[in-house]
């Protein structure tokens, strides 16, 4: 028995980021600084996007994505039920219409095929828009996603909460990293603790196009812009042109955030260390998560499915390993089953919930401690 507890998640603090921290708030700005935009320009360099707006949390990040591509009441859009909630609660913000397709039962990526056959059983124009999400970190072939959505007229917006520094190889052999806005129209990212970059709340939004991040960067503020006015009394003056809400985030937090998008690479690199020892070990007897040709996971998660999910939940607890689950299918929350998601076919997603445990996943994690981690699912699995 081990004292110190593993949770399947970790933020990684050092006193690089500590210093940035305190050096932002012996600075003039607080919030509306120079951060921000740094930290934004990062952010676009690094997934080689053109645009990115830096808001409060991701799920602010998703509500004005939809509202950036115009989705009104009674308009509906297409997402996994193995996503955390948000990524379906944006629709709803709006008044839209949530309907789910099922996974893929190998990569838990939202399938291709059973999106396909939901968009086409219905008249043409029934979708407005497809939410995939580069669940646990694996990228998304967006690229076969936006040939699907051109056919029918769909945006996309990427949920790559996930999947900083993950990428996919399109069909001309060219790597596309998440959110880099050359298939999806816009990207969102989390700086939640448990994500990769850690900033306390935050999030990001990307693009390449110029007039969705006019609107995203406006809807952010309160709808209130000094550029592009009809009139001016002044240098006081502002417009308030549309009903836009405050979900930006602050200068400490970006300074915070442009120093952990610095480490992202490393972390990423030591999660697939980690991944590949589980691998290993799991091989042939347990099964995982399957990576697609091409494909290099963010892995902000590693899943395996085992018969007995809730007896290795529990086990594990006893040895101080805190595995979790990762998601209880959207459709079967409450909230969702009152509004009817009740008859709906989902079964691969429903399956998969009743297997699935997320191992521990960090870059702090230590090899002695994923062996650890490994002995004791071995143990129980035998
Ligand atoms: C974490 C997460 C979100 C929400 O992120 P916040 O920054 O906490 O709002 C949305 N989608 C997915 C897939 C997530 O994992």
């Amino acid at each position: 028995m081990r004292n110190k507890v593993i949770p399947y998640g970790r933020q990684s603090i050092n006193q690089d980021d500590i210093d940035v921290v305190v050096n932002t708030l012996k600075a003039d700005f607080l919030t509306q600084g120079p951060k921000i935009k740094e930290f934004e320009d990062d952010f676009a360099n690094y997934v080689g996007a053109k645009y990115a707006v830096a808001v409060s949390n991701a799920t602010a990040g998703l509500h004005l994505a939809v509202l950036a591509l115009g989705l009104k009441t009674g308009e509906r859009v297409i997402t996994t039920p193995i996503t955390f909630a948000a990524s379906a609660n944006c629709v709803k913000y709006v008044n839209g219409e949530v309907w789910f397709a099922d996974i893929d039962p190998n990569s838990y990526l939202l399938s291709l095929e059973s999106t396909r056959k939901l968009i086409e059983s219905k008249p043409k124009g029934f979708f407005k828009g497809i939410i995939p999400v580069d669940f646990a970190g694996l990228p998304v072939d967006m690229e076969a996603f936006r040939a699907l959505a051109d056919k029918h007229d769909l945006w996309i917006i990427e949920d790559a909460c996930h999947a900083p520094g993950g990428y996919f190889t399109d069909s001309k052999g060219e790597k596309q990293m998440c959110g880099n806005g050359n298939y999806a129209d816009i990207g969102i990212f989390s700086f939640h603790p448990v994500k990769h970059i850690a900033c306390g709340e935050g999030g990001m939004i990307t693009t390449n196009s110029e007039s969705l991040y006019k609107k995203l960067a406006l809807l952010r503020t309160h709808g209130i812009t000094k550029d592009d006015m009809a009139e001016n009394h002044g240098g006081w003056y502002y417009e308030m042109q549309e009903l836009g809400f405050n979900y930006r985030l602050t200068d400490i937090q970006s300074a915070l955030g442009i120093s952990q998008l610095a480490k992202n690479n490393s972390g990423v690199t030591r999660r697939n260390e980690i991944a590949n020892a589980y691998k290993e070990a799991f091989r042939g007897k347990i099964k995982f998560q399957y990576v697609p040709e091409g494909a290099y996971n963010a892995h902000h998660l590693f899943i395996i499915e085992v018969d007995d999910r809730k007896g290795l939940y529990d086990f594990l607890r006893t040895q101080n390993i805190y595995a979790q689950i990762h998601y209880i299918p959207v459709h079967t929350l409450p909230y969702y089953k009152t509004i009817g998601y009740g008859d709906a076919d989902l079964s691969q997603s429903e399956h998969y919930y009743s297997k699935c445990i997320s191992l521990p996943m960090y870059p702090s994690l230590t090899d002695e401690e994923v062996d650890f981690v490994i002995q004791k699912v071995l143990l129980f699995s035998s």
